[in-house]
């Protein structure tokens, strides 16, 4: 049975046919697979587990129905929806992991992660991920109204977006050496990332001269990808 792996799906009210794939995805092949990883930026904003929006309440039920059939379901946060929190997970039997983790995947150690956090020439945004994780910006932010929060939430997309073009392709990638420095401190042998919206897979050299491979999950634009895992394989496919 498959492992499967997806990121950046970006769930949004304004992209229903981008969430009735993934709601067809846990309903059929999901449902085939022995696990499930998300990992990050599922959804395009994540403003508190008590926001009432129709379609975060369509996933969380529809997540809640895999997990009761005994399929794990794994979340790690990304930029988007770092504010996911332990009522989501009670709500729908979601695990939610660290920022980075090493799995054993069929026997070879891999490290999964966003992405976030190896884009380290991007220094705006690193900035801003520090004092966003901090657990008292967390903690005043939850404290405001939801419509408060719903604004705050979009200004600060809208600011990104408007960074994000003005921003050399280089920066908006991963940095080779971190990703590097940070394969040698987990010891994995492949990495599993989203984020940069740049799905592909990549050979890396290590200091000791080994080589290890790094996949990126693409994010659900035109097509919609994830990454299929078995004893045998890795394949990015199509949903
Ligand atoms: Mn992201």
């Amino acid at each position: 049975m498959p492992i499967f792996f997806a990121s950046d799906i970006h769930l949004d009210e304004t992209r229903p046919a981008i969430t009735e794939r993934f709601l067809q995805f846990l309903q059929t092949a999901a449902q085939e697979g022995e696990a499930l990883y998300l990992l990050g930026d599922i959804f395009e904003a994540w403003i508190g587990d008590d926001d009432d929006l129709p379609l975060h309440q369509t996933v969380r039920d529809a997540l809640k129905q895999l997990t009761q059939q005994g399929i794990p379901v794994y979340f790690l946060h990304g930029n988007r929806d770092f504010l996911v929190g332990n009522r989501f997970a009670e709500e729908t039997g979601c695990q939610l992991l660290p920022e980075a983790i090493v799995i054993d995947l069929y026997g070879t150690p891999t490290l999964l992660m966003h992405g976030d956090t190896l884009c380290t020439t991007d220094t705006e945004y690193q900035a801003f991920r520090i004092q966003s994780r901090s657990p008292l910006y967390q903690q005043a932010f939850l404290q405001r109204p939801l419509l408060e929060r719903r604004a705050i939430a979009a200004q600060l997309r809208a600011t990104s977006k408007e960074r994000g073009s003005l921003k050399a392709d280089y920066i908006m990638d991963v940095t080779p050496e971190e990703v590097v420095a940070q394969m040698e401190k987990h010891a994995a042998k492949r990495l599993i990332h989203g984020h940069t919206h740049r799905p592909g897979r990549h050979q890396h050299l290590l200091h000791n001269g080994e080589s290890v491979e790094r996949v990126v999950l693409g994010a659900w634009e035109d097509s919609c990808l994830i990454l299929k895992c078995t004893a045998e394989a890795q394949q990015l496919i199509e949903v």
